[in-house]
């Protein structure tokens, strides 16, 4: 019955070949971690703004664990006769396309559009994405089509500056905004785009759209890896530090394969010619052992190795934090006290379903004494995490801020170049460094851990614990021990390797 959606609108709108390949080729379609768990946040926050307004119904229907469009159309109609004021999922068809409204609200002598958005909005910065008024654009088309008199048009955002105080409160924790004006104008184009998408999708011929710079948007895409298939490996776009954009410009050029940048004489940055260098031909490790060592010199001992792993709830948790604040539930931490002393280990992981930032605060006091030597990994992050406890908890502020003026960056000999192999493939994250030097090492392998292989995992993980049971609990914390514990010992490691190329 329906053959043509909202996602491929906004698809089709975005890039013709996204909507060519949804239909043609969907398995080709790469969601990535991210991109996965942007979704479920988006139904989670969908599924809170449905109360925004009060009583509302929602006409969500399955069939064989399907969504039952045609039941939901149905039942749209019967409620909007019924005079039901706000009705959300309310859907609707006319000609094969289809769409369903967030919530439809009725006012005055018509009828209100709510977009529930997951992205945060600021009170001072409220610019709209133009993909949303595209989106909201071909639902007013479709609306009316339908014989529905559209008078308001609204985006619903998440309010990034909203500051929980432990009962939620829907009207602060969303940002309405009236896009009237912005629908005004992409109106006028949703029935040529709709008669051109007619055009494209009836013909079994791939569209010819070559790859710019609105590739770069992964949530709305997923083919990238199948529109890239015929480029060499590496190409520019694995290239370190390269604005996407210039990545675009050189491969417009024909300049995408490691062999013509070399021969480009506008690529000037250092790292990124020894990249290519080192991609070209296998010529082992570069390393600055001068600048390593200096490196070296700057730790001292006792010595720990010290990594978060954190939760970002959209909707917040904890008294005195705003949506999308990075919540820190779980450290590792590995010391050794003097040189060539034992390699010691402790480590915290909050009971799931409570607000873990005392008791994590509390430990890590305990755990690294005031003025010692901390390393992390890319220490951005962890710093950033202390800073924000040490703001929650102000008796741990001194104790805390002691740790976080005294950390060291494990990131910077790679970042600053003067350690690189070929492997690395141009990137310095530990998850690229670890096994390129110490490749096949069974024991460094984060494949080789059950359940949890990267932070976004253990972020999945951790809020799902508490609804366990017993059992799936010991497990899932036993995972996110064990991937956390791998993440301080891979710093232990490479370390150990620093000090070794150094000293040769
Ligand atoms: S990767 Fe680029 S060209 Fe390919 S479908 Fe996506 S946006 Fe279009």
């Amino acid at each position: 019955m329906f053959y043509f959606s909202k996602s491929k609108y906004c698809g089709l709108w975005q890039c013709p070949k996204i909507a060519w390949l949804m239909k043609y080729k969907p398995e080709e379609r790469v969601l990535d971690d991210s991109a996965i768990s942007r979704m479920k946040t988006g139904n989670e926050v969908g599924d809170l703004a449905m109360g925004l307004f009060g009583d509302y119904v929602e006409v969500t229907s399955y069939k064989e664990d399907k969504l039952d469009l045609r039941e939901m159309v149905a039942k749209t109609r019967r409620e909007m006769e019924k005079g039901t004021s706000v009705i959300c999922e309310a859907s609707f068809s006319y000609e094969g396309m289809y769409c369903a409204v967030d919530i439809l609200k009725k006012e005055g002598d018509g009828w209100s559009i709510y977009e529930v958005k997951s992205s945060a909005m600021h009170q001072n910065q409220r610019e709209v994405k133009p993909v949303y008024i595209a989106d909201m654009a071909y639902q007013k088309y479709i609306l009316e089509q339908c014989g529905v008199r559209v008078t308001g048009t609204y985006l619903v955002c998440i309010n990034g500056d909203y500051l929980f105080d432990g009962v939620l409160d829907l009207q602060q924790l969303f940002i309405t905004t009236d896009v009237s004006e912005l629908i005004g104008i992409e109106e006028k184009n949703v029935a040529d785009n709709l008669a051109m998408a007619q055009n494209l999708l009836a013909s079994e011929q791939e569209p010819p759209a070559d790859l710019s710079e609105r590739c770069q948007d992964p949530y709305l895409c997923g083919f990238w890896g199948y529109c890239t298939r015929h480029l060499p490996s590496p190409s520019v776009f694995d290239l370190y530090r390269m604005p996407f954009k210039k990545k675009i410009e050189y491969y417009q050029k024909g300049e995408s394969s490691f062999q013509a940048l070399q021969g480009s004489h506008s690529l000037k940055s250092e790292k990124q010619l020894r990249q290519i260098e080192y991609a070209l031909q296998d010529k082992g490790t570069y390393v600055e052992k001068e600048k390593i060592r200096e490196f070296l010199k700057t730790l001292s001992y006792p010595l720990y190795f010290l990594d978060f792993e954190t939760m970002q709830p959209v909707i917040p948790i904890c008294i005195g934090t705003r949506p999308y604040a990075q919540i820190p539930f779980q450290y590792s931490l590995h010391y050794v006290e003097k040189e060539g002393g034992e390699l010691k280990h402790k480590e915290f992981l909050a009971e799931s379903g409570t607000d873990p930032r005392r008791a994590l605060a509390e430990q890590l006091c305990e755990d690294i004494p005031a003025n010692v030597c901390v390393l992390a990994y890319n220490m951005k992050f962890e710093r950033g995490r202390i800073q924000e406890l040490a703001e929650a908890f102000p008796d741990l502020a001194t104790h805390l801020l002691s740790i976080r003026d005294r950390m060291k960056d494990l990131l910077v000999p790679f970042q600053s170049g003067f350690y690189y192999n070929r492997a690395m493939g141009g990137s310095f994250s530990i998850k690229s460094v670890l096994p390129a030097m110490f490749p096949g090492d069974p024991s460094l392998d984060y494949h080789h851990l059950e359940g949890v292989h990267n932070g976004s995992e253990a972020m999945d993980i951790f809020p799902q614990i508490q609804h366990m049971c017993p059992e799936e609990q010991r497990k899932a914390r036993q995972n996110l021990l064990k991937y956390c514990e791998l993440d301080t010992y891979a710093m232990v490691k490479i370390w150990e390797e620093l000090r070794s190329v150094a000293a040769e």
